[in-house]
């Protein structure tokens, strides 16, 4: 763990196994830190905070750019980590240490413009000027799906903005954050900035997340049961929050699209990361006519991707990221085929070869799913694609809204009528028209209903870390 500048074990010299996901085999043991090193941490991060906050947004800066420097010379080792510890694809690992890179830029950048105001004011003797100012210290903790973008979407802004932090990632992915960390000390931020908890149990780190008086702000992605949880506590503390969760995404193709085009897309997305995104899509409308096109098109490519570790050349698909994430998939899997669904390809686990030590799933694509399915309802996180058919008279938006999640939202259709009133009506945070990939550090990211609130990346992802102070001057 990294606290306060140093590199420490756990205080009861506790550890825990990182698996490969692609061949169960173990990686390393990390520290398993205890509610005392919690505690040292945030102590840490509350003793910087006065000397970092007062820097100026210059010199935080250029730390931050520093760090996007190192991060970009150790793109293929960081890339490499990624694919042995979380298991995607070694491209797909390099395109996520580059969006995570931007986000240290775009914030160094940023920075420089945490811009207050000047109010006029109806007395003349009077004037009014609102600062912003960092919020405090902060507690992060992230998951293991991006396991080192995460961490910069996160920790850029709040750098930015003057905040001191204690970060927590998933306990799947820790040796992604131990690097990112080496890059923050090497880029010579200060002593008690940063501060990195690694450990097994994340009870611990949420109570003193959501209950120490240091801590002002919590910022989680993961899970909506556990985002609402910690909101919950947070919330008998008045800590702010901003909450990255689950999501259901829909993906709507119209009958003027090209079903070529659509197909294309909606596989790239839905098996980024072997489903494993909070944005995949998780229900496909088709309209009826168009259904055998469509599934044909979208099956032929679903069948040309290769499974494997994503080390090797030509993998597509990963192992999923543990034995859970298997089994939620073949129950949803089995509960849709007992109810109606068509089995068009996959459906099974992958256990040929070397395949049989980790954690994989074919890709797999259901036709004639209904509203009565767990995948209707379910987050999936996996490698399902659900096709669902609709008729003219169909609402297909209302169809689309009929989720309590409201992350992303895909459209394809040539009509930019039809694209702006879908835009327009859609009950979600970031919507894609004829657009697979509607995310960058300079965009802002998060969602409606249950995924959350609060936005990352873009002035609303530092906005997250600032506190608003108004002065009236009687002069
Ligand atoms: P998870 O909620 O189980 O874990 C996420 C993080 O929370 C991990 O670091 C974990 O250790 C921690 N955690 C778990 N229980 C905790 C507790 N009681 N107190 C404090 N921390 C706790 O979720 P997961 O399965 O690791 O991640 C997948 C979920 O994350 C999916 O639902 C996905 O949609 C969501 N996600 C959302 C976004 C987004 O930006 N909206 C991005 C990635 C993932």
């Amino acid at each position: 763990m990294f606290i306060n500048g140093k590199w420490k074990q756990a205080e009861n010299n506790s550890t825990f196994d990182v698996l490969n996901p692609a061949t169960g085999e173990v990686i390393t043991r990390v520290a398993n830190g205890s509610a005392k090193d919690i505690s040292d941490a945030i102590k840490a991060a509350d003793t910087a905070f006065e000397a970092w906050s007062s820097k100026t947004s210059y010199q935080r800066s250029h730390y931050l750019y520093t760090a996007w420097k190192l991060m970009m010379d150790k793109k293929e080792d960081l890339a490499r980590l990624m694919t042995e510890e979380q298991g995607k694809p070694l491209v797909a690992a390099r395109n996520e240490v580059q969006y995570g890179a931007d986000f240290l830029l775009w914030f160094g950048e940023e920075a420089k413009r945490v811009y207050g105001q000047t109010i006029p004011s109806a007395r003349p003797d009077q004037r009014f000027i609102v600062l912003k100012q960092p919020v405090g210290v902060v507690g992060a903790i992230t998951p293991w799906n991006y396991p080192v973008s995460m961490i910069t979407r996160k920790m850029a802004p709040a750098l930015a903005a003057g905040c001191t932090i204690v970060l927590k990632p998933a306990e799947a992915t820790p040796l992604c954050a131990m690097e990112m960390f080496k890059i923050f000390e090497e880029a010579g931020i200060p002593a008690g900035v940063v501060n990195l908890i690694t450990t097994l149990d994340p009870k611990p780190v949420g109570v003193q997340f959501t209950s120490n008086p240091v801590i002002q702000k919590l910022t989680f992605t993961g899970s909506t049961k556990v985002g609402k949880m910690l909101a919950k506590e947070a919330a008998q503390h008045m800590k702010r929050v901003s909450l990255e969760l689950g999501g259901h995404a829909p993906f709507i193709v119209y009958d003027d699209a090209d079903p070529v085009h659509a197909a294309k897309g909606a596989v790239l997305v839905k098996f980024l990361n072997t489903g494993q995104a909070c944005i995949s899509p998780n229900r496909i409308f088709v309209p009826r006519h168009m259904v055998d096109d469509f599934t044909k098109e979208f099956s032929s490519r679903v069948n040309a991707m290769k499974a494997g570790n994503g080390m090797d050349k030509g993998v597509r698909i990963g192992p999923l990221v543990g034995p859970d994430a298997v089994l939620k998939v073949e129950n949803q899997v089995k509960d849709a085929l007992s109810k109606g669904a068509k089995l068009i390809t996959g459906g099974k686990r992958l256990t040929d070869g070397p395949l049989e030590k980790g954690y994989f799933y074919a890709p797999t694509v259901l036709t004639r799913v209904t509203r009565d399915m767990l995948i209707f309802r379910e987050e999936t996180f996996g490698p399902v694609a659900p096709i669902i058919a609709y008729d003219p008279e169909d609402d297909v938006i209302k169809m689309a809204n009929d989720t309590a999640y409201g992350l992303a939202a895909y459209v394809y259709t040539k009509s930019t009528s039809r694209a702006m009133t879908a835009f327009e009506r859609l009950k979600f945070g970031i919507i894609g028209i004829n657009d697979i990939n509607p995310t960058s550090a300079a965009a802002p990211f998060g969602g409606m209903k249950e995924s959350g609130m609060g936005r990352e990346g873009a002035k609303e992802g530092i906005n997250e870390y600032l506190e608003t102070k108004l002065g009236g001057f009687s002069i």
